[in-house]
Formats: C-alpha cells, structure tokens, sequence
C-alpha cells in the first residue's frame, strides 16, 4: 500500500494512502471548506479572515499529513456555513457532530475530538438527574445546531428556542430569559470564566451523549473522507491535549485548572448526595401518605379502601386454594343514641374503645376494619363458618366487657358467612349483611350466620 517510491511526498507526511487517494490529492485543487465563525474556543474566523482554535488545529495536522490544503470559504453563520455545504459550496465542514438529518448529504470521518454535553443553567436551579422530568422550562440554542435537533427529538417536554450565537444563548440563561442551554463542557467551562457569569452554572449533562466532533464530507466525494479518515488516525491523544490545552489557556488560565475540576467534582458530588436525601424522604413521605390513606383516623384501625383491597386478596387466595374464608359484619347496636344522649365525643370514644376491643380480641391472622360509621369488617382466612362464630362470639362478649359509659354496658350485633365456591366478594357481604340483619331484627346483641345463599338462622343468642 505504500507508494512512497512513485509519490515521496504521500510518505514523507506520515500516513500510508493509495494509489486512487494520492490520485485525488495531487490532482484535486485545495479542498473548499466551511466552519463556523463563532465557536470559540473549538472553531472562528479571526480579524484577518482565518480559520483559528481547536479544530483549525486539528485540521491543518490532518492537511499536513495527507497532503490535503484546505481553502477557508467564509460565512457569517453556521447557519451559513450548514446552508453553502448543502449547495455544494464547500465540500467539508470542519469539525461538527453526526445527526440524521446532516447524513442526507454529508458523510462523516472518525471523531477528531470528543467531549460531554452538560446544561448551563442559573446558580439556583436544581440538579438535573433527568432532563425529561424538567416541567415548564425553556431552553435556549444558537440556531442550526445538532443538539437542538436532539432535545427536541428527546425532550418535548422542554420549550426550545433559538439565537443566532453561542453567547446571546448563554447571555439569554444569565439574563433570565431561558431556564438553560446546553453546551460542550469546553465551551460552557470557557465562557462562563471569561465572560464572568458567575450566577451560571454547570447542572448536569446531557445523559448517553458525546461531542463526537468529526469533519463532514460532501456524499459524492467517498475518497475525501477515507483520506481525511486516515489523517485523523493519525493524531495522537497527546497531540489532541496539546491543541486543546494551547487554546484554553491562551485566552483563559485555568478553564482546565485542578481546582475547577474539583469544584465541579464537588459540587455534582454535593448535589448528587442531596438529590439522594430527597429521594429518600420523598419515599418516606410517600410511604407515610399510604400508610395514611388507607387507615381510620378515628379508631387507627385500617380502613374500607385498605379493607377492600386484603379482601381481594385473600378472596383470591381463598379461591386460588380452596381454602376456607369467612367474614364477619359487625354493627354497635341503639349506637346514635350514645350520640344523642352523651354527645358525639363520647360516641367517638366508644367507637375507639370497641376497635381496640375488637382488635385484642381477633387472631393473628383475622383481620379487623372499620367498614363504616359505626361497622366493622372482620376477615378470617382459613377459617369455616363455625370457627368465625366462635371469633365473633368472643369479639361480642369483649365488646360488652370493654365498652362502657357509666354503669351503662354497650353492645354489638355481627353476622356471619362463610365464602362459598364460586362466590364473589360482593355476594359474600351482602350474606354476611343479611345474616347481620338477622341478628339486629331478633333482638342484638347476638351473632347469626348463614349456611347458604336465601337460609339464615341464628347461630348464637344473648347470652
Ligand atoms: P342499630 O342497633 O340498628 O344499628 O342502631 P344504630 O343507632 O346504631 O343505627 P344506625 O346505624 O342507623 O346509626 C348509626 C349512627 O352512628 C349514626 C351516626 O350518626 C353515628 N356515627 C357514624 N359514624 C360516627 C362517628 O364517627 N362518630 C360518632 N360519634 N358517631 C358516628
Ligand atoms: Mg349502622
Ligand atoms: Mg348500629
């Protein structure tokens, strides 16, 4: 592949290219090429019209070892630069990212630099783990950019707008216009320093995504970009500190210092151990409203949504298993004359005094409710039908024992059922409702169960 003896030259620059390449680079005039004029410190066109910064840099070694030469074309913009190479006025764009839509009609070479994309937003802005959960919030671009394409492409969530440079879009964050623009780690480190903006910060970066800065080539020029490609091989990481360090400290001293890698270090470090605190009391607190949702706030007791929901379960359990469920339905009897004649505080305390009543009384594995005003729901897993009348019996007799105001004892009425197979929940406390009814309709203070659907009888008495 050397072709040293017939083309000295080709060797002389460092990288091997064939006989077709060699072809193209003698007999091709210089290679026409846009940039953008405002990229500072990656890329600009200087007073005197030239090409200056890191990508001039790294382009002219790719020159000098290919044995290309680059002819500037001068634009205002990038926008003016993006729109001369789709007209075919420049054949390579000198240093920028690879996006779908800029593959319609360029072809890209291997990186010839990379670096992340972090969000510039305002001192007090919060960290940005996720930039899909930011709400209502703007972010602003210079005009024509890759990145652009991408946040709109990834994050509708966030409002773009577009200015025609770099620092009217960072000038537009410090000036409280726009919640934040996005930019290359150099870049953002550089500018926020040497413009002094020093209510701006760096507040994450833009997840899974490099700067992966290559040359562009016009489609119908393959050969351009193998050349190129080989060029860029070339350039060693040293070589790519050297350019890039001679650039940020020319114009600033210590962009790329220790003591701002740290700060930075420290603060992401910092943010990301607060962003975990919060999380965790958020889960806490989360933990806390369900805890809250689904308990009576009167008797502690859990609720009729809380009720429901271990119903279901142990429902299908039951089903599931054919194991035996039943359920029993309890109601304080004569209770609104409590509230009549002591008051409603004193109903409330009563109501309080028989949960715990309840609650002392019940298995481990029965569970009790408040189903409503002044009822409760008590649920027995693996039990039948006479094991939940001796629950509900013993549930009774506490009741009567524990609850009491003055000399007056208070009592409760339950019914009993037990799941039959195939039945629904709904159907088994409309049963254990009945037999309830049974029990209030012959005189209180009493259990009843049910055996099956339409026959009830009473199964415990006054005692
Ligand atoms: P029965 O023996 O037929 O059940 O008679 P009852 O008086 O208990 O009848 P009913 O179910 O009609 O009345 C229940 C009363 O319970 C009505 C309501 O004012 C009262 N109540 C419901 N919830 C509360 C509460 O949280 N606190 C208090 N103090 N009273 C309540
Ligand atoms: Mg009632
Ligand atoms: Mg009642």
């Amino acid at each position: 592949m050397a072709f040293f003896h017939l083309f000295p030259a080709a060797v002389c620059l460092g990288v091997e290219l064939t006989a077709a390449e060699v072809e193209y680079v003698r007999g091709h005039g210089p290679v026409t090429m846009c940039v953008d004029p405002d990229w500072i410190p990656f890329e600009w066109i200087n007073e005197a019209g030239e090409h200056e910064g890191i990508a001039a840099d790294l382009n002219r070694l790719v020159a000098e070892r290919t044995g290309l030469r680059f002819e500037l074309v001068r634009t205002r913009s990038w926008d003016e630069s993006l729109a001369l190479s789709k007209e075919g006025g420049c054949q390579v764009l000198s240093f920028l990212n690879q996006t779908p839509e800029r593959e319609k009609w360029l072809l890209f070479t291997e990186p010839l630099f990379s670096e992340p994309n972090v969000f510039i937003t305002r001192e007090e802005h919060p960290f940005i783990a996720d930039p899909g959960d930011l709400i209502d919030e703007t972010i602003v671009f210079p005009s024509g950019t890759s990145m652009e394409e991408i946040v709109r492409r990834r994050y509708p969530n966030l409002a773009v707008r577009t200015v025609g440079t770099e620092n009217e879009a960072i000038g537009m964050v410090s000036g409280k216009q726009a919640d934040m623009t996005l930019r290359s780690l150099i870049v953002a480190a550089y500018t926020i320093k040497k413009e002094g903006l020093f209510n701006l910060k760096i507040a994450g970066q833009l997840p899974n995504f490099t700067n992966n800065l290559r040359m562009g080539v016009v489609r119908d020029e393959p050969i351009l970009r193998a050349i190129l490609d080989k060029g860029i091989g070339s350039i060693s990481q040293r070589e790519r500190a050297r350019i890039v360090n001679e650039h940020v400290s020319i114009n600033v001293q210590t962009v790329v210092d220790y003591a701002l890698a740290v700060k930075i270090l420290l603060g992401f470090g910092v943010l990301a151990i607060v962003g975990f605190y919060w999380n965790y009391r958020l889960k806490a607190h989360n933990a806390e409203l369900e805890r809250i949702s689904r308990t009576d706030t009167l008797t502690g007791l859990p609720n009729r949504l809380k009720l429901n929901a271990v119903f279901q379960a142990e429902h299908a359990r039951a089903k599931r298993y054919g194991h035996p469920l039943s359920i029993i339905m309890l109601d304080v009897d004569h209770f609104k004359r409590v509230n009549d004649e002591l008051g409603h505080l004193a109903g409330d305390a009563l109501l309080v005094a028989i949960a715990q009543a309840i609650r002392k009384t019940i298995r481990d594995c029965d569970v009790v409710g408040r189903w409503g005003g002044e009822e409760f729901l008590v649920l027995c897993p693996e039990t039948d039908a006479p094991g939940a009348m001796l629950v509900a019996q013993r549930i009774r007799q506490a009741v009567r024992d524990a609850a009491a105001t003055g000399r007056r004892a208070h009592t409760i009425s339950g019914g009993v059922a037990e799941l039959a197979p195939d039945e629904t929940v709904d159907a088994l406390l409309s049963r254990a409702d009945k037999a309830l009814y049974r029990a209030k309709d012959t005189g209180r203070d009493r259990v009843c169960g049910v055996e099956k659907e339409g026959e009830t009888r009473t199964e415990a008495e006054r005692t």
